[in-house]
């Protein structure tokens, strides 16, 4: 049912700092700073899979790279081949935990296009049949059924050797 599937805009403060830091999250995270709170799924040599700071869906997911780049075209040609091979992975994998019905996969390149973080980052936003309408969150009481937390178990929960390919 959807009731499964809603979020609500004041939940919004998953992914918190722990305390105050400075400069870019993607990078503190991709250094394991303790300051930030910990959702990382998986991570290789160039690349972290996390659940998303600001979940639009459960199983919201954001793949980045470990340095700091800001353009896509940035992308070494190794990095290009490992994000599509991690992308079909995180599929597999968003796939098997919460069976959703679509994806929304991409990019927000630029703060005028959305980006709230220049580090890039895809998103992988998994999208299910029974999404409540967005007055009906606005209008109702209801709230987060999973935060990212539960998230982030769940996903770890049914990670294998099979759903990561590099
Ligand atoms: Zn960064």
């Amino acid at each position: 049912m959807c009731r499964n599937y809603l979020f609500s805009f004041n939940k919004m403060q998953y992914f918190t700092q722990k305390e105050s830091i400075t400069g870019c999250i993607l990078c503190h995270i991709s250094k394991h700073d303790h300051k930030c709170e910990e959702l990382v799924l998986w991570e290789n040599e160039y690349f972290i899979i996390s659940l998303n700071l600001y979940p639009y869906n459960p199983g919201h997911l954001i793949i980045f790279p470990k340095r700091h780049i800001e353009d896509f075209r940035k992308f070494s040609e190794t990095e290009i081949m490992q994000i599509n091979r991690i992308t079909k992975a995180c599929l597999n994998l968003l796939d098997e935990t919460y069976h959703p019905a679509g994806y929304n996969i991409g990019y927000n390149m630029g703060l005028c296009a959305g980006a709230s973080i220049e580090h890039i980052h895809q998103h992988i936003v998994p999208r299910y049949k029974n999404e409540i309408g967005i007055e009906e969150i606005i209008g109702g009481s209801r709230i987060l059924v999973e935060s990212p937390r539960e998230s982030h178990k769940r996903l770890l929960d049914t990670i294998s050797e099979k759903h990561i390919f590099t």
